[in-house]
């Protein structure tokens, strides 16, 4: 592996393969009887995303991270970002160039607890630091059991399919966009919809930063904000399948659209859409940005 650039290295790798293998097996552990009488479970412990992890979050993390340990006594590479385990370097040195390898184990946490449908893996990987670098993406949405991926440069799929219509962006009569999907933990966020009523005619929540994205990529809604800042393990991996579906994407705390870094703290906001127009409409919500 010694020789290979960066991106080969990301190239070169069954990434998909491995992100089967482990929704598979986190599919499995929540279908089990006595998963769903132990939902509720905290482990005590506050993950590195700052949210409290569930006895679900860990076990879904603890196999990636089997998926992960597998890739790497095969030779690769790598730094893995993870909701809950933090920052941990698979034979890569994370002050010289690396794989990047961004998880959240279980995007929607709250949704899995409850037993609410919309609760999903995500992974990205990425040859760079940011948004932009990210060249492969993988969200499982565990409820209605749909797969979405994407390579870089090579289109989005949704169950193995590659989605070939370009998603079309709906507006009712009055030029507002039909339907547009938001994502907030807090319900203080809510207040910010109400500026979007200029924008939209109706809005969704369905309580999974990933999946939401993931539903601008197939042209379910027209768009997609998150009223407060996300993290990349939120963001990462679906980000790139709207942008390879044929949708636009941006972090606007900063000025280069997908400058957001892969690590692990909350830094902007990500709205996505499927026309210029409507990018930059939800881009001037005031929506209170950090400093990246
Ligand atoms: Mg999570």
């Amino acid at each position: 592996m010694g020789r290979m650039s960066v991106s080969q290295t990301v190239r070169a790798t069954d990434w998909l393969g491995a992100c089967r293998r482990a929704a598979q097996a986190i599919r499995a552990r929540l279908d089990a009887p006595q998963t769903r009488s132990q939902r509720l479970a905290e482990t005590g412990t506050i993950g590195g995303g700052g949210d409290r992890t569930l006895v679900l979050d860990a076990d879904a993390e603890e196999i990636v991270f089997g998926e992960l340990e597998r890739l790497h006594a095969e030779g690769r590479a790598f730094v893995a970002v993870s909701e809950e385990r933090g920052e941990v370097a698979f034979g890569a040195d994370p002050a010289a160039p690396h794989v990047r390898v961004v998880i959240d184990p279980i995007d929607g946490s709250l949704n899995a607890k409850r037993g609410l449908p919309h609760h999903a893996l995500s992974i990205a990987v990425a040859d760079g630091p940011t948004m932009a670098d990210v060249a492969f993406g993988y969200v499982y949405d565990f409820g209605p059991g749909e797969e979405w991926s994407a390579w870089r440069g090579e289109g989005a799929f949704l169950n193995g399919e590659r989605l070939r219509e370009q998603p079309v962006e709906r507006r009712g009569a009055d030029g507002r966009l039909e339907m547009l999907a938001v994502e907030s933990a807090d319900p203080r966020h809510l207040d910010r919809a109400g500026d979007m009523a200029d924008i939209a005619r109706r809005l969704r929540v369905l309580g999974a930063i990933a999946v939401s994205l993931c539903q601008v990529a197939a042209g379910r809604v027209d768009a997609m904000a998150s009223l407060w800042r996300c993290r990349a393990v939120d963001a990462a991996a679906a980000q790139l399948i709207v942008r390879e579906a044929g949708g636009l994407v941006a972090f606007p705390a900063f000025d280069d659209p997908l400058g957001a870094p892969l690590d692990l703290e909350p830094h902007s906001p990500v709205i996505a859409a499927l026309s210029e127009e409507a990018l930059a409409q939800l881009a001037v919500v005031p929506v209170p940005l950090a400093s990246p």
